[in-house]
């Protein structure tokens, strides 16, 4: 049977602007009002004048929702589904990590999938969605998915929908120049975590094999430079475009079970996601080894990075080596055990998370689907390392 039985598609969104300057760009394209979502970080740290600053030139018009926090809760997409309704841009900005980006995202699903429940309802067309990703690492900018956290239950709740897509994305080097090592470290391990798990998904196809492989070269590349030295905006550079084409693979092909059980370790633990991405990603792709096509998958994932298979070991164990060997250069921890996060409730909360993992969609394109023991096992590792 052809390799072509069955018709499916690939997309290719949004405009990118990248390089240094890039940010100009918005005072270029005749927006009128325009609200910007985003968090303190960025009025602390100059971000958002970078932004105001080119708006303010061109005569732009604009108000600021400046109340995002770190893995965004129901609660805040309220809050500015509330500030937009009032304020009616014609384009919306989220100015930020993954955090702002997917509560930007948010507000545009709640306008649209509960628009019966407003008063005004004139306000249904959606205004222009541009996103300016201030960390290199969700890659939240090129893909149709939000995170949103249930304020209630404290669960993370994982939006797909297409109407999230931004229409425009600008990569500046110069707005992740600020960002601390450790943050640079994690969110880089969190674009390696998704071009690993998109390359072997079983939603893999040659469109998003192709952005996958070429990430995961640039983060081996240029994720240390990045990480030591914060003004080499080569290697910054460098990172958000890898950043951005893991997005793009990853929203075509689904991610995997290191994203299924990050999920839940983050929020256990309150853990930024790309360092739980990174504590994860080793035991997965050591389980993963076991399955034929997998395996394949990871030794041609290693002759992109440019790296031979060790002799004797497979091409996944040769991976799980590189990926520790990153992770120690970039001061990550092995496993929960050795890092910060108190974990004396392990054998308590153990259950939870196997059974969150489970249950995280993402699990449904893994290139092995476990056993509930399996997935114990690898929690432990995640645990205790090996
Ligand atoms: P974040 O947006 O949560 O930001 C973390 C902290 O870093 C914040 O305090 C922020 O102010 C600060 N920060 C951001 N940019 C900075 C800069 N340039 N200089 C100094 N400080 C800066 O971090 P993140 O890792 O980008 O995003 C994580 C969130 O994204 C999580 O909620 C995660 O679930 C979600 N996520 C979404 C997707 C997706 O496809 N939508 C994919 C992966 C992760």
């Amino acid at each position: 049977m052809s390799k072509m039985d069955k018709v499916r598609q690939f997309q290719v969104k949004p405009k990118i602007w990248y390089g240094i300057g890039s940010v100009a760009k918005l005072g270029q394209q005749g927006y009128q009002k325009v609200c910007i979502v985003t968090d303190e970080g960025m009025v602390k740290f100059g971000l958002l004048k970078m932004v105001t600053d080119v708006l303010e030139a061109a005569g732009i018009e604009y108000h600021v929702f400046p109340d995002v926090k770190p893995d965004p809760s129901t609660d805040i997409v309220e809050k500015g589904l509330t500030h937009i309704l009032m304020d009616r841009p014609d384009v919306l900005i989220a100015l930020g990590g993954g955090s702002s980006i997917d509560t930007a995202k948010g507000i545009i699903y709640y306008t649209y999938h509960f628009k019966a429940m407003f008063t005004d309802r004139e306000y249904i067309v959606k205004p222009q969605f541009i996103a300016i990703p201030t960390t290199a690492g969700t890659g939240s900018e090129v893909t149709e998915y939000a995170v949103i956290t249930d304020q209630k239950t404290g669960t993370k709740i994982p939006l797909t929908d297409d109407i999230m897509m931004p229409d425009a994305a600008i990569l500046d080097p110069k707005l992740i120049e600020s960002v601390p090592a450790g943050a640079t470290a994690a969110t880089g391990l969190d674009v390696l975590t998704h071009a690993v798990e998109s390359y072997v998904s079983t939603g893999n196809n040659p469109f998003s094999r192709c952005y996958a492989a070429k990430a995961c070269e640039l983060v081996f590349k240029s994720l240390l430079p990045s990480y030591e030295n914060g003004h080499d905006l080569d290697s910054k550079a460098s990172m958000q475009i890898a950043s951005s084409m893991a997005g793009i693979a990853f929203n075509s092909s689904g991610l995997g079970m290191a994203h299924a059980i990050a999920h839940g370790v983050g929020a256990q633990y309150h853990l930024p996601h790309g360092l739980a991405c990174a504590m994860v990603l080793p035991y997965v792709v050591a389980f993963n080894g076991k399955d034929e096509r997998a395996e394949y998958l990871y030794k041609r994932l290693l002759e992109s990075v440019g790296e031979p298979q060790d002799a004797g070991a497979s091409a996944a164990a040769t991976f799980v080596r590189l990926i520790f060997e990153l992770c120690g250069k970039l001061g990550i921890p092995t496993c929960l055990k050795a890092s910060k996060a108190d974990t004396d409730n392990f054998a308590e909360v153990r259950d939870k998370l196997i059974d969150r993992a489970m249950a995280d969609t993402t699990l449904t394109t893994n290139p092995v689907q476990p056993t509930r023991d399996e997935m114990g096992t690898v929690v432990d590792m995640v645990y205790a390392g090996v």
